[in-house]
């Protein structure tokens, strides 16, 4: 009988028991008083997250989904985008408007790196008539978070609007939406919130509102005012996932309950706490820094060894699960994902199995330094951080 499969991975990621119970239950009727309170519920739960008055709706679709829909609401044949690119998902920003017909220009980094503010305002004042700045503010691809409020206070000063993918930092670390001036964002259900893979989350503010009503791209299924006339009625405009917006309800309960800027602590330590073991196995991280993201670490594989034998053994002796590389860096990193129901046990384990596995493809880990060196971090942060 082998032992449950467990998701280091970055998305989906584990779901709490009480969310399991939540989703597991009969459907109910989405045209109901009590689907209503609920819906209201999830979306009060998730404004007070984000920090903000501005409208957010939840689409019944991935992140992907969402993210069209953030685009098909904004841009129109032959407007111009400036997208910031460093990996895979900044890279679908830019692919997504360019099939709504967007004249898109890539601002675009090296694997690993961050997006400058100041690189940004440089392009912005390279050409007055880009309108839509798209930015992901935790790219999963390398494990990069960007400064998003300068980002976002640039692309303001500018009088473009911003559109941003905060799929793997929401619910994580702060976004303060409003503060920051952040015209539109994007979340999914299955990586901080600790749902599985199902629902989209999209933020709407003013400015957003008015490239809405100046955009004439097709849209139906994703129509910003759908959604907003379904809204004011605590409702949707098509059949939802009824028992994931139920199961959001409890999640977003669990948060409050923890209490968000303890969560926002614990993931800071999950990170500390498994970049600490990494490098006391003598391996290297492929993000240094202050920019390492809170959510999800990518890691270069010793010399000989491949990432596929790694994350192989790890599956097959342990019934762990980390991820490849994507694209170009297919190969060249693993990536171990730390977000939403994680726990000191999780990144211990984690460490421990990936020391057994290393030692077993013949790389030389100190025994137990990993675990030990996580151990102490993890005393010294939850000390700190109460
Ligand atoms: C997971 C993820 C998405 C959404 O992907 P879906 O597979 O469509 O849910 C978008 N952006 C980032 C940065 C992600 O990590």
């Amino acid at each position: 009988m082998p032992p449950r499969e467990f998701l280091m991975i970055p998305g989906p990621t584990p779901v709490p028991d009480a969310v399991l119970q939540a989703i597991a239950r009969h459907p109910i009727g989405h045209r109901t008083a009590d689907f209503s309170r609920v819906l209201r519920e999830v979306v009060n739960g998730l404004k007070e997250l984000g920090e903000t008055n501005n409208d957010v709706f939840v689409l019944t679709s991935s992140g992907t989904g969402a993210m069209e829909a953030a685009i098909a609401n904004t841009v129109g044949a032959g407007d111009k985008v400036l997208s910031l690119v460093q990996g895979v998902f900044s890279e679908r920003w830019a692919k997504i408007s360019e099939a709504y017909g967007g004249k898109v220009e890539r601002l675009k980094v090296e694997a690993g790196e961050t997006i400058e503010p100041a690189a940004v305002a440089r392009k912005l004042k390279d050409d007055p008539e880009i309108k839509v700045v798209t930015i992901t503010h935790n790219e999963t691809s390398t494990g990069v978070i960007n400064d998003l409020e300068g980002i976002a206070k640039v692309v303001k000063e500018h009088g473009a609007i911003s559109i941003v993918d905060g799929v793997t930092s929401f619910g994580a670390c702060p976004v303060s939406i409003d503060k920051w001036g952040v015209d539109v964002l994007v979340t999914g259900s299955q990586k901080a919130l600790m749902l599985p893979p199902g629902l989209g989350f999209i933020f709407v503010g003013p400015k957003a509102w008015e490239a809405h009503a100046r955009c004439k791209s097709p849209r139906f299924y994703f129509d910003f005012a759908k959604y907003r006339k379904s809204l004011e009625a605590d409702t949707t405009p098509f059949t939802p996932n009824v028992s994931f917006v139920a199961g959001m309800k409890v999640a977003l309960g669990l948060i409050a309950e923890e209490g968000t800027q303890a969560v926002f602590a614990r993931h800071e330590r999950m990170k500390s706490a498994l970049r600490a073991g990494i490098t006391a196995m003598g391996l290297e991280l492929f993000v240094n820094g202050p920019h390492g993201s809170p959510t999800i670490t990518a890691i270069v594989p010793p010399k000989h060894i491949s990432v596929d034998a790694i994350r192989k053994k790890l599956r097959e002796r342990h019934r762990i699960l980390i991820a490849d590389g994507q694209d170009d860096l297919k190969g060249r990193i693993f990536r171990i994902g730390h977000m939403g129901y994680v726990f000191d046990r999780d990144i211990l384990m984690t460490l421990a199995a990936l020391e057994t596995v290393l030692t077993d493809l013949g790389y030389a880990c100190p025994p137990g330094k990993a675990v030990s060196e996580a151990v102490a971090v993890l005393n010294q942060l939850s000390s700190l951080f109460g």
